[in-house]
């Protein structure tokens, strides 16, 4: 029963995690004490494996109940070209919102037919570029970017196809920095004030604009499935009347993103059956009593597809006692590459990489490098005894980490691996001194 403490937490890190014979973490059948060594530390680590296994989950879960299904992937959780040719393997469209993440989609060569872009102050330049290169989508969030579009869109000749992104109104219960559909939010066509109504009506008088659909986005880390189905019932009533008002056809319905993960050993997340099921009963409900057609699904995952494939990996330096209060121990990364727990308070387990044998017997707090006091990682976490030198390696890292990572403290942005089988491969170097000088002028 050596391995009784660090066990459980196990299960946090991706399906492929495992413990070799020198009591080292291992995922995707690569030593992670090793992968520290070779590629240095704070490292992140992704297992293709999983990922993998999640898009399966998606499109299994969700077409089996609904055939007309589309999943998307909803880049800003993290992107990479080698993520994103792998969800193009997996049968997945992408969630844009910016240029820069077209950018990136398109240069790892994904079919921008695929593409939805959103966002709430789209530029002239983005939309321009995005009816250029043929983005398949445009999700139109306000009245002004509604206007543009109309004028860019003729001037360019160009006939796009258009969602209204609406905010139904409903409150996800998860933290307001990341609720989105609510009546007070920056994002959407509100429904309760009749902006959504005279939205649809402007958008389908818009000469070089199709408005087929419409999508709301309720928030991030939605571990209840009922506001899913409740948003879904008042969108569709929507429709419906706009059906009979203005002759509106409802051909896709875009319900978002949100699913959650699981952080903590104690807060499991729903499995990705129990929103399929609270989804798409309430779509063929409605659809049934309001005598829809059947519109397309479309879900946009972001974190729920890469957090728990991701684990962070940093080396532990010093540490700082002070008696009767808490132990600090302090590792080579922090807020720079994860600012989440300094953001919205999220909290994370963490292992001793090295140490997966040994029994936790301390509770320290982990704290970054950065000159912040904030710079905390992990506050009371279970430890087997550490020392420096120990690989500190925290689970489901994957997700709004990297794309939120600064430079602060004049820091280096970390490598980043992808592993498979054994074997693992650098998909983003670690940035160099010189990137850090690279945009300065003198
Ligand atoms: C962020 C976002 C998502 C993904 O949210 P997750 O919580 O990462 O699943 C999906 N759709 C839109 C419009 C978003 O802004």
């Amino acid at each position: 029963m050596k391995y009784k403490d660090a066990l459980p937490k196990l299960t946090l890190f991706p399906l492929t995690a495992g413990v070799n014979d020198q009591g080292h973490l291992t995922i995707g059948g690569s030593d992670t004490v090793q992968l520290a060594i070779i590629y240095g530390t704070p490292l992140y680590i992704f297992d293709e494996a999983t990922i993998r296994a999640k898009c399966s989950e998606y499109l299994r879960e969700l077409g089996q109940r609904y055939s007309d299904t589309l999943a998307i992937y909803a880049c800003k959780a993290f992107t990479s070209q080698a993520l994103i040719r792998l969800l193009h393997e997996e049968g997945f469209g992408l969630d844009v919102v910016s240029g820069g993440e077209m950018h990136v989609a398109k240069s790892a060569g994904f079919p921008l037919d695929k593409v939805y872009f959103h966002g709430n102050n789209k530029g002239e330049h983005e939309l321009r570029r995005a009816l250029e290169s043929g983005v398949g989508r445009i999700v139109v969030d306000n009245f002004h970017e509604l206007a543009l579009l109309g004028r860019l869109a003729s001037e360019l000749g160009k006939s796009q196809d258009v969602l209204l992104r609406l905010s139904p109104g409903v409150d996800p219960h998860t933290h307001s920095h990341v609720a989105t559909g609510i009546l007070d939010s920056k994002f959407g066509f509100p429904l309760a004030t009749g902006q959504a109504e005279e939205a649809l009506t402007k958008a389908m008088s818009t000469p070089n604009l199709q408005l087929i659909g419409l999508h709301f986005h309720l928030g991030s880390s939605l571990f209840e499935a009922e506001p899913y189905a409740e948003a879904i019932a008042l969108v569709l009533q929507f429709a419906a009347q706009m059906k009979q008002r203005h002759r509106f056809e409802l051909r896709e319905l875009n319900i978002g993103g949100g699913f959650a993960s699981q952080y903590l050993l104690d807060s499991p997340a729903p499995p990705v059956s129990r929103y399929a099921d609270a989804i798409v009963s309430a779509l063929t409900e409605q659809i049934r009593q309001l005598k829809l057609e059947q519109p397309r699904l479309v879900i946009e995952p972001g974190r729920s597809i890469v957090a728990k494939a991701g684990t962070a990996l940093y080396r532990v330096g010093g540490s700082k006692d002070i008696p009767g209060v808490r132990r600090y121990v302090f590792v080579d990364g922090g807020m720079g590459d994860n600012i989440r727990p300094a953001l919205y308070d999220s909290k994370y387990e963490a292992v001793l990489a090295n140490k997966m044998g040994k029994l936790e017997t301390d509770v320290v707090t982990i704290a970054g490098k950065f000159c912040e006091s904030g710079d905390i990682l992990v506050k009371d976490v279970r430890l087997p005894k550490t020392e420096a030198g120990d690989v500190l390696a925290m689970p489901t890292s994957g997700a709004y980490s990297i794309p939120m990572s600064s430079n602060y403290n004049a820091s280096l942005r970390p490598a980043v691996v992808m592993v498979k089988e054994g074997s693992a491969r650098l998909i983003r170097r670690r940035e160099t001194y010189d990137d850090l000088t690279g945009h300065d002028s003198p």
